[in-house]
């Protein structure tokens, strides 16, 4: 299936300026590109595209009001199923969802989803409705525990179900891997991150901040002592794991997780604020997925020659296609198929450089990928004064430590079942805390599942 109009092309900071600076990449398309690109989309009678949306938003309806130019309509369409469609639109892995199911990218070029969901999410900012009245209350407490996307859509649907939510978050700051993770320059804090979370106050949700959930206060507590009946855990999987080779505790070695929350939520790109960052000359960012693009297009707007070591080739990096791409454009330098072995240190203990070995790919192992194996005698050093390790992350064990009756698996993640059902009864949960390092829009998915199990319990009671 081919259509006569090209994908309309997006808008973006050009590579060597904005390698400089941390304002957003993408532009996103104006009325008039999200209208054209809307009329590339052929209105399937099976869509595609919805099949693959791993939360079945009405892909070709809400197109199809784009195009007629009612977008308030379009931003109702996508309400039904996506309480974040900016964030999504933004940083959801649409080459392998929706897009990569469209019809249209059979043959050329799939309807440019994304970014119609970012156009219309962002217009819907722009545009608040006006402050609707919030729901009776129905009388019953609901907490949660993290403010990332799994806990503010948990509590959005809660809230617009009559429940009085408190978000409980441990950071100053609310909006969870969205605020601390991913950089301003994929997803811009004030007009995006800060403006969805203000859509949640609005509907009378409260949040708690600067409270460690097992320190300050603790579930048991929560459900017997301050009058709540059901608890949602939504907080994430922000252990960094780190290789466990020589030279991992010289200085200069950080996890990405450490990195980017310097960066991003302390600030420490910009020079009104004191936060310090150690950056160095030449930084090697160990890892393939998104915190590895993140993380190494970071540095290099800090002023460092920035590369990035991953042990597999570039069809297994597991990074989203566009960000791996910006990242290029940007000066970044991939060594594929290269694994490091020991990180080399001064004798006053700072980072000098990393020992590598080169790999080759064998067999497919249990992820369907190919594995690296180690080429005999091939090891190398990389010069560099920091290494940041992007390896993936686990849950924080505070919450199953501290909780009776929380059953966890050996990745230390809370078994649940798929409507957020916990082992401990009126304890529910979702998101990464969940699922272990995931996306987005599954963390946004399992709040709202666990929404609807939360009301049945409650009002089974
Ligand atoms: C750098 C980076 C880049 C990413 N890029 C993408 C991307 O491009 N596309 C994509 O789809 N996904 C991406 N992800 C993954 C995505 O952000 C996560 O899957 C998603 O945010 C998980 O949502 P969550 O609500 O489960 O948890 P989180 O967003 O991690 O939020 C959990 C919150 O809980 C709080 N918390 C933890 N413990 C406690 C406690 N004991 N008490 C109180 N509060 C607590 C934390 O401070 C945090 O604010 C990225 C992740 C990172 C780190
Ligand atoms: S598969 Fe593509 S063309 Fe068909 S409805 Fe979905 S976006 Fe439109």
């Amino acid at each position: 299936m081919a259509n006569k109009i090209a994908r309309v092309p997006v808008r973006e900071q050009d590579p060597q300026k904005r390698a400089a600076n941390f304002e957003e990449v993408c532009y996103g398309y104006d009325i008039e590109e999200a209208r054209k690109e809307a009329s590339r989309c052929l209105n399937c009678k099976k869509p595609r595209c919805v099949e693959q949306c791993p939360v079945s938003i009405q892909i070709p309806r809400f197109i199809s009001q784009v195009l007629q130019g009612d977008f308030a309509a379009a931003s109702r369409t996508i309400a039904e199923d996506s309480s974040l469609p900016s964030v999504c639109g933004r940083v959801c892995p649409q080459e392998t969802q929706c897009e990569g199911a469209c019809i249209l990218g059979i043959k050329g070029e799939p309807v440019a989803i994304g970014k119609l969901e970012r156009f219309v999410g962002d217009w819907a900012l722009e545009h608040p409705s006006p402050a609707g009245q919030t729901p009776p209350s129905n009388g019953h407490k609901v907490a949660v525990i993290g403010s990332g996307p799994s806990g503010l859509a948990c509590a959005s649907d809660l809230a617009r179900m009559g429940y009085r939510v408190k978000i409980f978050e441990a950071l100053h700051k609310v909006g969870g891997v969205l605020e601390y993770g991913i950089p301003e320059f994929r997803l811009p804090k004030e007009r995006i991150v800060a403006a969805s979370v203000e859509n949640v106050k609005r509907l009378g949700v409260e949040f708690e901040t600067d409270t460690i959930v097992g320190r300050t206060v603790t579930i048991d507590s929560l459900l017997e002592e301050e009058g709540y009946q059901a608890v949602f855990i939504g907080s994430g999987a922000g252990l960094p794991r780190f290789m466990g080779i020589p030279g991992e505790n010289l200085n200069g070695v950080v996890s990405a997780n450490e990195f980017l929350t310097r960066a991003n939520l302390m600030k420490a790109y910009d020079s009104r604020y004191d936060t310090p960052i150690y950056v160095g000359r030449r930084v090697v960012v160990v890892g393939g997925g998104n915190v590895a693009m993140d993380a190494v297009r970071t540095a290099k707007r800090l002023g460092a020659e920035a590369f990035i070591v991953y042990r597999r080739s570039e069809a297994e990096l597991p990074a989203r296609v566009e960000e791996v791409h910006h990242a290029r454009q940007e000066g970044i330098e991939f060594r594929m198929l290269t694994n490091p072995t020991e990180i080399l240190g001064t004798e006053q203990g700072w980072v000098r450089g990393i020992r590598c070995v080169r790999m080759t790919l064998g067999e497919p192992d249990q992820s369907g990928r190919r594995s690296p194996v180690v080429v005999e005698g091939s090891e190398f050093e990389i010069e560099c004064d920091v290494v940041i390790m992007a390896l993936g992350t686990s849950p924080n064990p505070l919450i199953a430590a501290t909780t009776a009756g929380l059953d966890t698996d050996r990745r230390g993640c809370v078994v649940a079942d798929g409507q957020g059902v916990t082992s401990r009864p009126g304890v529910f949960a979702g998101g990464d805390a969940v699922t272990g390092a995931a996306t987005v829009i599954l963390a946004m998915g399992a709040g709202r599942k666990a929404a609807r199990a939360i009301d049945e319990y409650i009002r089974n009671k």
